[in-house]
């Protein structure tokens, strides 16, 4: 991963940081996270090859964009788009590492308008689908409601899915999201088959705590990593940018979550590149 100090080749697959937890309903930490996940993909404890062989200090087109300069949170959102929208004009995969998951809209509104036909895949406990929380519209308990009302996304279906309640049951039936709950069988994702491009949006929390201790909000009855890094592997579909959101360093412990979000960077990174080249 080189820094992004000169022109950036288009076609690149370009990481980007950012660095905020404005929107976090229950506790800060996020802002935290892309530079802790750095140390975590640079470790020596590690290496740089994917599973599936690809060493990925050999590829020329990956770029780190560094972290997102927020003077103020005023216009955080636009600032966001903007960065993202950068990149895709130059025909780039941006993966994202957030911050929490209000993040996410203002991603997908930069990839919808790169994007016709869009479809998400979001991994999380939480749907995400409160038409409001604490009076705020553009919580990280909101995401998906807002991205479905602006019509940014033409398919989004979720997994890892465990919280739901009455309201976003009848949110997820409003907007035809299509919910993969914990609680049946999850079988299902080894036919998970997209047409078109695909954006994948990891919440860390889509995991066990057992797995992944450092996230705001511990809920059990989880993914395993295994679990992620199959569906990364194996997705059907063109696989065209990504976040990994909601890793609160405050919570975790002994980096072991820092470290499952580098691994999942890693194998996103050479299942991009293996459909680019
Ligand atoms: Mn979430
Ligand atoms: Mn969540």
């Amino acid at each position: 991963m080189k820094p992004a100090i000169k022109q950036i080749q288009s076609g690149s697959i370009c990481i980007l940081g950012i660095p905020f937890d404005q929107n976090s309903s229950f506790r800060k930490g996020p802002a935290l996270a892309p530079e802790r996940i750095r140390e975590s993909y640079f470790s020596s404890a590690s290496n740089l090859w994917s599973e599936k062989g690809l060493n990925l200090e050999s590829i020329n087109h990956l770029y780190d964009l560094g972290d997102i300069n927020f003077k103020d949170n005023t216009d955080a959102f636009n600032i966001i788009t903007t960065s993202v929208k950068t990149a895709l004009d130059l025909n780039c995969h941006v993966i994202c590492l957030g911050g929490d998951h209000s993040i996410t809209l203002p991603v997908i509104e930069a990839y919808a308008q790169k994007y016709d036909c869009l479809n998400i895949l979001d991994l999380d406990a939480h749907p995400d689908l409160y038409d409001t929380l604490d009076d705020n519209r553009y919580s990280h308990a909101c995401p998906f409601a807002r991205i479905m009302e602006k019509k940014l996304a033409t398919r989004l279906v979720q997994a890892g899915i465990r919280t739901m309640n009455g309201h976003q049951r009848e949110q997820a039936q409003k907007f035809g999201v299509e919910v993969n709950e914990m609680k049946d069988n999850n079988n299902w994702l080894d036919e998970l088959e997209f047409k078109g491009p695909v954006y994948l949006s990891i919440d860390l929390d889509c995991l066990d705590p057992a797995f992944a201790p450092g996230v705001s909000h511990h809920e059990p009855g989880g993914m395993t990593t295994r679990n992620i890094i199959d569906i990364v592997h194996h997705l059907k579909g063109n696989l065209i940018g990504a976040d990994i959101v909601e890793y609160n360093p405050d919570r975790d412990i002994h980096s072991m979550t820092s470290v499952v979000a580098a691994k999942l960077l890693k194998e996103i990174i050479a299942r991009i590149y293996e459909d680019i080249v």
